[in-house]
């Protein structure tokens, strides 16, 4: 949910604020981010300085493509995650035939997130290089993702999580780390040259890039992930919903409606799923194709078009959004 443009500091500022805002306690959250200048943002983004106050904590690493720093007691919690994240990094390095910059993953209890970094703690983010990305060790610690409650996950979903063996817990959260997937999905669209012209765009090729790696590679995670998005989409408030108004009206949605903004997500979300189901994989690449960097701007009405060249169904979408829907609404 984290989008941040490394060519455009000024975003960078802004886009701290839009990240996962807290459903829970969001004013808390936003009189935290209103002390963020944009001067703060280089450092809060600064690689180097995340890398040194990493290194002050002393703490336990893994090695591999993608070493990972833990703090003491959670070598299992970072393992995990250690192969979710270098797996994505992995597996697009193999479909698209390239190396992927060096990332450094970071697992950080409470205590030690707040040495590291200065976002609320589980509030995903990579830094500028040298890339340190950090996530949290507990998610049931965390007040900055919206995830959902039991009783918003229908019977026959939860069913099927038992069936496959997943704890409430385990699939109550695990789409927070499938927000580690969209981040590192960030990471790869700019690596790959792809200029998606508009926001909102931007946000839905990086959870496509997660979600089509973890249908590859990581299917016990897709369950949970859906159902994040999914209660996410149904439980937010959105007075407002075209993708016009995200585009345009950014700054005001972070720092007015930051939950509204957090269902302009979940709606995104929603249409990864239903382009999924029709494209896979290969969308990337034509995506990759039609979207490339150092093309003319595009608006969001050209950026539709040229994806309804694509993937038919885009501008049906785009106006069931401003709405209020996301015509997905029947298959809750
Ligand atoms: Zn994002």
């Amino acid at each position: 949910m984290l989008c941040f443009r490394f060519r455009r500091c000024k975003t960078i500022s802004l886009t701290v604020v839009i990240g996962l805002v807290s459903l829970q306690t969001p004013q808390t959250l936003l009189s935290q981010q209103a002390k963020i200048t944009d001067s703060q943002s280089t450092g809060m983004f600064s690689g180097t300085i995340r890398e040194k106050n990493l290194a002050a904590l002393h703490d336990p690493y893994l090695s591999g493509a993608m070493p990972t720093y833990y703090s003491p007691g959670q070598k299992k919690r970072a393992q995990f995650l250690q192969n979710l994240i270098a797996g994505e990094i992995g597996f697009y390095s193999d479909a698209f035939g390239m190396h992927f910059a060096p990332i450094t993953l970071a697992v950080l209890d409470p205590q030690q997130w707040s040495k590291v970094v200065i976002f609320s703690y589980g509030f995903p983010t990579i830094s500028l290089p040298p890339y340190i990305f950090t996530m949290p060790s507990d998610w049931s610690k965390s007040n900055a993702v919206p995830f959902p409650a039991k009783e918003d996950v229908d019977a026959a979903t939860l069913k099927r999580a038992r069936a496959e063996g997943h704890s409430w817990k385990e699939l109550q959260f695990e789409g927070g780390d499938g927000i580690g997937t969209h981040e590192i999905g960030h990471a790869i669209i700019r690596q790959l040259g792809i200029d998606t012209q508009t926001r909102w765009f931007l946000e839905f090729l990086a959870s496509y890039i997660g979600y089509a790696y973890l249908q590859a590679r990581q299917p016990r995670e897709v369950l949970g992930n859906e159902v994040f998005w999914t209660v996410g989409y149904a439980k937010t408030p959105h007075p407002h919903s075209d993708l016009e108004y995200m585009e345009t009206n950014h700054r005001d949605l972070v720092t007015k409606y930051p939950v509204n903004y957090a269902w302009y997500q979940f709606a995104l979300d929603q249409r990864v799923l239903a382009v999924y189901r029709q494209e896979g994989l290969g969308f990337i690449s034509k995506v990759k194709q039609s979207f490339p960097g150092g093309g003319p701007k595009l608006n969001t009405a050209q950026v539709l078009e040229k994806l309804e060249s694509i993937d038919s169904g885009w501008k049906a979408w785009a106006a069931a959004l401003g709405e209020g829907h996301s015509g997905y609404e029947q298959e809750k």
